[in-house]
C-alpha cells in the first residue's frame, strides 16, 4: 500500500559515493529509501551510519538483472564512475549502463515512477567546444578503452529520451562533471582522491602526461542539491542538464595545490597519458542556473579541506 506521507525513493549504487550521500539527504528529507548495490566499488561503510534508521533499506543487487520494487520515485547511480574500475570488466560496464538502465526505466514504467539518470560530461568526450553547453553532441570514440562507460551512458541517454517520446515515462537527466569530497574510495583511482592519498603518504604524486589537460572540479555537497532540485522540477522538464563547478583547474595546478594545502614531502612526478583522455571539461551551467536557480557554493580550496580531512581520518583509522 502507498504512504501517505513519505516519498518511497530507489537508489541504484546507494553505496557508492554519491548514492550514499544522495541517501543521507534524502532521509533527511523525510523519504522512505532504498538503497541498490552489487558493492562492486561501493561498500557499506558508506552507509553504517545510515542503517539504523528505520526509514533505510539496503539490498544486494546488480542492476543488469530485473527488479520489481514499489516505489515513486528511482535515482539510477550504479555504475563504476573511475576509469580504473570501469575498464576492470568493460563488458559489464556496458551491462550495467545499458542493460541497467533498460531495466530501471521498465521498473519506472511499471510503477509509474519519476527517473534520474546519473550520466556524465563523458558523452562530451574529447570536446572541441569550450565550454560544454548541453546542446554539443560530443567527440567521442566508439571503440577506445573509454568507450564502455561514455558510449555506455551515450545509450543509456538515448533510452531514457526514447521512454520518455515513447512511453510518456518522466525523465530527468543530469550531465555530472568530475565531482569529489568525502566517501570516495581511498583507492578509486580517480584524481582528487589520488593525490590527496599520495600526498598525505608522502608518496610521489602521479600527474598523468604534462598536467596540462583540465577538469572542473564540484564539491559533492552543491551536487547533491542540483539533483534534489532536478528530480523536483515540473513533469515537461528532462534535461540533460549539465551539472558541477565552472572553476576550471589544470591538473599540474590540482596537483601543486593538494601538496601545498597537506603540507606534503611529495615530489610531483609525470607518466603516461591513458588513451583518449580528454584534454579540457568545463560545464556551460547556465541551463541550471536558469531552470533549477543553481550554481555550486563551494571553492576548491573549502572543498579540499573536508575531502583531506576525510580521508587524513581513514589513513589514521587504518594504522590504528
Ligand atoms: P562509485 O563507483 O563510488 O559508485 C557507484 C556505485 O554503483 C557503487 O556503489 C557500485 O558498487 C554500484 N554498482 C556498480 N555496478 C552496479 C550494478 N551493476 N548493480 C548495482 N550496483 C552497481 O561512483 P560515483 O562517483 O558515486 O558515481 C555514481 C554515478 O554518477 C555513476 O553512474 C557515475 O557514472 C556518475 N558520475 C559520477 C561522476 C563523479 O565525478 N563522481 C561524474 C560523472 C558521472
Ligand atoms: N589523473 C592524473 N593522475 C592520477 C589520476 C588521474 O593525472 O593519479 C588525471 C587523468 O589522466 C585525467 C584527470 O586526472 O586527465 C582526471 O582523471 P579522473 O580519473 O579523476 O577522471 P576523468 O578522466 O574521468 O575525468
Amino acid at each position: 500500500m502507498k504512504s501517505l506521507q513519505r516519498k518511497r525513493v530507489l537508489v541504484t549504487g546507494g553505496a557508492g559515493f554519491l548514492g550514499s550521500h544522495l541517501c543521507e539527504r534524502l532521509l533527511a528529507e523525510g523519504d522512505d529509501v532504498i538503497c541498490v548495490d552489487n558493492f562492486f566499488t561501493g561498500t557499506k561503510d558508506n552507509i553504517l551510519h545510515l542503517l539504523e534508521n528505520p526509514h533505510f533499506e539496503v539490498m544486494r543487487h546488480d542492476i543488469t538483472f530485473p527488479l520489481y520494487v514499489e516505489v515513486d520515485e528511482i535515482y539510477n547511480l550504479a555504475c563504476p564512475a573511475s576509469p580504473i574500475h570501469y575498464q576492470y570488466d568493460p563488458v559489464q560496464t556496458t551491462k550495467t549502463t545499458v542493460h541497467g538502465a533498460i531495466n530501471m526505466l521498465g521498473l519506472a514504467k511499471r510503477v509509474n515512477a519519476k527517473i534520474f539518470q546519473a550520466s556524465t560530461s563523458e558523452v562530451y568526450g574529447d570536446p572541441e567546444l569550450h565550454p560544454q553547453p548541453e546542446s554539443y553532441w560530443g567527440n567521442v570514440n566508439p571503440i577506445g578503452v573509454r568507450s564502455c562507460y561514455d558510449e555506455g551512458k551515450r545509450c543509456a541517454e538515448t533510452l531514457f529520451f526514447d521512454y520518455f517520446r515513447q512511453h510518456k515515462l518522466r525523465i530527468k537527466v543530469a550531465r555530472i562533471f568530475n565531482t569529489y569530497g568525502p566517501y570516495m574510495h581511498p583507492n578509486d583511482g580517480r584524481v582528487v582522491s589520488n593525490f590527496i592519498m599520495q600526498a598525505l603518504q608522502d608518496q610521489p604524486i602521479t600527474v598523468y602526461g604534462d598536467g596540462s589537460q583540465t577538469r572542473s572540479f564540484c564539491y559533492v555537497d552543491d551536487l547533491i542539491e542540483v539533483f534534489v532540485r532536478l528530480m523536483a522540477t515540473p513533469d515537461d522538464f528532462t534535461g540533460p542538464m549539465n551539472t558541477g563547478n565552472p572553476g576550471e583547474f589544470t591538473i599540474k595546478e590540482l596537483a601543486e595545490k593538494v601538496v601545498e594545502m597537506i603540507g606534503s614531502k611529495s615530489e610531483i612526478i609525470y607518466t603516461p597519458l591513458p588513451s583518449d583522455d580528454p584534454t579540457q571539461r568545463q560545464p556551460d551551467i547556465s541551463l541550471a542556473k536558469e531552470t533549477v536557480g543553481w550554481e555550486p557554493q563551494i571553492k576548491l580550496e573549502e572543498g579540499l579541506v573536508k575531502t583531506i580531512a576525510y580521508f587524513a581520518d581513514l589513513t589514521k583509522q587504518r594504522q590504528e
